[in-house]
Parts: structure tokens; sequence; C-alpha cells
């Protein structure tokens, strides 16, 4: 079995290229969507104390069965995060920053979940959050963020449901009668279901099995509950968003999976992925999470999307196509030793991208990696080019453009970046 125990753990995988490169290309474009909102990075650790998240989700699945935790060598009870708003919240709590505090943060989380396309146990997020500001304008800036960033990526099938929890207040009213509803109801729910009524009756909104589903179909409704405050800061948040021309559905039912949302809570759902794993991402309002992590009252509101599903929707619906990167060398060398190394290192310095033939192989061998690589042109250095101080440029475009494939220039060695970055200008300016 010693093959088994080689593969990568059950619910995790190795992302080669070219995967990897849409996965570094969509968070690259997240990065850029949310520093030209001026949300600036935050790195955490990858585990937390597990008290992290247990004070603040302990009726979640996420915390309580989903967690990765353990013990390190001093016994001390630690959790490999299973999401990101917790540790940042723990983290404003312990340094203070300023407020407004405007933060987005990309990396994995692990959560112990049953495996499926679309579903993993290590999987990455990019996110963002408000943190010290309670006005709706905020949480409409964040769902403006969320949508323009899949719009961005071309996703044509997603939707924004979206729904108010009121405040500490209502939800708490909201609760109690749907847990009167529910305990009317025992019998009809899963058994799982049962134990979620007993903690936190709301979270049965959020469950996903049939019975439990069947039997939330009469549940009171939180529009209800919504004191007017709560009522005033949904409306102005909907009202935002007609506005700002985005669509949403106002869905009752969405509970956020953790305790600490109020107010305004959402969830961006693609049509064109399969209903178990159709959430590209969710967030909402969390004004009590600061507080529960030792830190001052601070509202905040901030949301997390999942890379890997929203690169699922992407492929189901042929959008954010990412372009190889560009190489624009590749080396060819005849003559072995450290010339093509030189060759290599100088014009990288000078910032063109290039790659190089190791082995000193037959120069047909090079050539068909040379154009394997895709790169522009290939450069050639040989016995003769060595002695006399030049090398060979050879284009290596593919199409029958003006300059026919293969076409070649002998330039001396001290001009050879010069040269290329000259051809490559050219180039740029006028686009094939
Ligand atoms: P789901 O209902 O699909 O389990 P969730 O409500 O647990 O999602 P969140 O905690 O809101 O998810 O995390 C934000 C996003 O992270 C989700 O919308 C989803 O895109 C992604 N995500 C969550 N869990 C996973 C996972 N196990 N594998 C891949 N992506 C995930
Ligand atoms: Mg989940």
């Amino acid at each position: 079995m010693q093959t088994a125990r080689l593969a990568t753990p059950r619910g995790t995988r190795d992302v080669l290229p070219p995967a990897s490169e849409r996965i570094r290309s969509l968070t690259g474009r997240f990065a850029e969507t949310a520093q030209r909102a001026g949300f600036r990075q935050v790195i955490t650790p990858i585990f937390e104390h597990a008290e992290v998240f247990r004070r603040v989700g302990e009726s979640t699945d996420i915390v309580s069965k989903e967690m990765y935790e353990f013990r390190d060598k001093d016994q001390r009870l630690m959790a490999l995060r299973p999401e990101l708003t917790a540790p940042l919240a723990r983290a404003f709590a312990n340094h203070r920053p300023r407020t407004p505090w405007r933060v987005w943060y990309e990396g994995p989380q692990f959560r112990y979940e049953k495996p499926q396309a679309g579903r993993y146990r290590q999987f990455n997020q990019v996110g963002a959050e408000l943190i010290g500001s309670d006005d709706p304008q905020a949480d409409a800036e964040m769902l403006a963020l969320a949508w323009r960033f899949c719009e961005a990526l071309g996703l044509r099938q997603v939707i924004l449901l979206i729904n108010s929890l009121g405040s500490p207040a209502d939800r708490a009213a909201f609760s109690s009668a749907l847990g009167s509803y529910f305990a009317r109801r025992l019998g009809d729910l899963s058994e799982q279901g049962r134990a979620t009524l007993a903690v936190n009756p709301l979270r049965l909104l959020d469950s996903k099995r049939p019975e439990d589903r069947l039997a939330a179909a009469a549940a009171p409704d939180i529009a209800e509950f919504l004191s007017k405050e709560a009522a005033g800061h949904f409306q102005t948040v909907l009202d935002a968003l007609g506005r700002l021309g985005i669509p949403f559905a106002i869905e009752p039912r969405l509970v956020r999976g953790l305790d600490y949302y109020r107010h305004t809570t959402f969830e961006l759902r693609s049509l064109a992925l399969d209903g178990a794993q159709d959430a590209v991402g969710g967030g909402g309002r969390y004004d009590g999470l600061v507080a529960d992590l030792g830190g001052p009252p601070t509202p905040g509101v901030g949301f997390a999307m999942g890379v890997d599903r929203l690169l699922l929707a992407c492929d189901a619906e042929d959008a954010f196509d990412v372009q190889e990167q560009d190489l624009d060398i590749f080396v060819v060398d005849v003559i072995g030793g450290v010339e093509a190394t030189l060759l290599a290192d100088e014009i990288r310095q000078a910032g063109i991208s290039a790659e190089r033939a190791f082995d000193k192989r037959s120069m047909k061998a090079q050539m068909k990696a040379a154009d394997r690589s895709g790169a522009r042109f290939a450069l050639l250095i040989g016995a003769e080019e060595l002695a006399s101080g030049t090398v060979t440029l050879r284009d290596m475009r593919r199409d029958d453009g003006e300059a026919p494939r293969g076409a070649q220039v002998r330039i001396p060695r001290g001009a050879v970046c010069e040269e290329i970055l000259r051809r490559l200008a050219v180039e740029a300016r006028t686009p094939a």
C-alpha cells in the first residue's frame, strides 16, 4: 500500500501548471480589484488557537464538525483556520488599527468535509472585510466589490441572494419563534436536524438535508421580526443595489453558518454549477464579532469567495480564459558550459523573459523545445557565434506573418538585450 500512502490526503490536490496559473491569475485579479478600492492585504497565520473559532462558532458545522484541531507539543489546542473572518477580527482586536479598516486576504482554508467536485478539505479563498463602520453604504460597497469581481471574471450566471437577520434582539426573537415552530415538527426533522435545533434553530434553515428543508417549508419569516431600524438598514442596502444596477433576490431562508452575523447576509451562487456546490461566495455584517474576540464593540462587514468554485464556474461558463504567459526568449545552447547561463542571466536582468536548454542536446531537439516553449524568439549560441562574439536571433512566429518563420539575424553579443527589447517594443506597438 506504499503508493496509497504517498498520495495526497483525501480532499487535497496538487495543483500543477497550467491550472496553478489560473489560480494565481484569479487571485491577482482579486487583489487588483480590492487594492483599487483602497483595501490592503492582511496575512494571518494558517493556524490559530482553536479558541478563536470555538468562541464564535461553537454551534456551527464549520467549527463543531469540520475543524482540523490538534494539540501542539506543549498541549495547546490549535486549529487550522477554516475561514478568515474570525482571525481578521482577532487581528483587529489585537492591533486596534485605525477605522474603518479595509483589508483583503487570500489563502488556503481547511475543513474536514466530504470531498467532492468543488468541495475540498483544503481550498482557497479570497475575501475582504471592512471593519469599523455600521453605515449601510458599507454593506453596499462590499456587495459591489464582490459583484464587480465576478463580472470582471466574465461570469454572467451568478446570482446574488440577500437577506437580513436584523439586530441581535430581532435575531433572538426570530430564533425563538423558529425554535417553537420546529419543536412542533420534531418527527419530520433529520437526526442531525434535531441536534441542530437544540443548539441553534436558525441553523436549521441552512440545512441541506431534504427532510429538514421540507420541515422548514412553512417556517416563520424573518421579515416579520425585523425592528424598524433593522428594516431601514436593509432597505437602504437594497436601494443602493438598485442604484448600482446590481440585480438581487431576497432569500428569507438565507442564514450564514456562523453565529456572529447580524443584519445583511448574502450569498453569490452560480447557476452554472451543481446545486450542492453552487455557492461561489458569501458574507455579511458581523457587528458582534470583534467584541466576542476581546476587542471593543466594533461593527464590520465582509465576504469570502471560493477560488476553486469560482474557477469551476468560469469553466462552466467558458469565462476567464487565462492567456498562457508569453515567453520572450528560448536560449538554444550548442556549445555547453557557462555561456548560455550568462546569456540567460543577462537578458533576464534586462527584464526579458527567458528559458533555456540544458545537456547540450542536438540542435534539432533544442529547436523543438524552443518551439514547444512558445517563445517569441530563439537565441542561438554555437561555436561560430562564440568565436565571432555574436549570437543568432531566430524568429519563432508561428503564423505566416510578414517575417517568415525561421528568419534569423546575427547580432553582436554586446547588443543582444537592446536588440531584443527593440523588437519586442515594435511588436507591442503594432499588434499582430
Ligand atoms: P457551502 O454551503 O458550499 O458549504 P459555506 O457556506 O460553508 O459553503 P463559506 O463559509 O461561506 O461557505 O465560505 C465562502 C466560500 O468558500 C463558499 O461560498 C465557497 O465558494 C467556498 N467554500 C466553502 N467551503 C468549501 C470547500 N470545502 N471547498 C471549496 N470551496 C469551499
Ligand atoms: Mg460549508
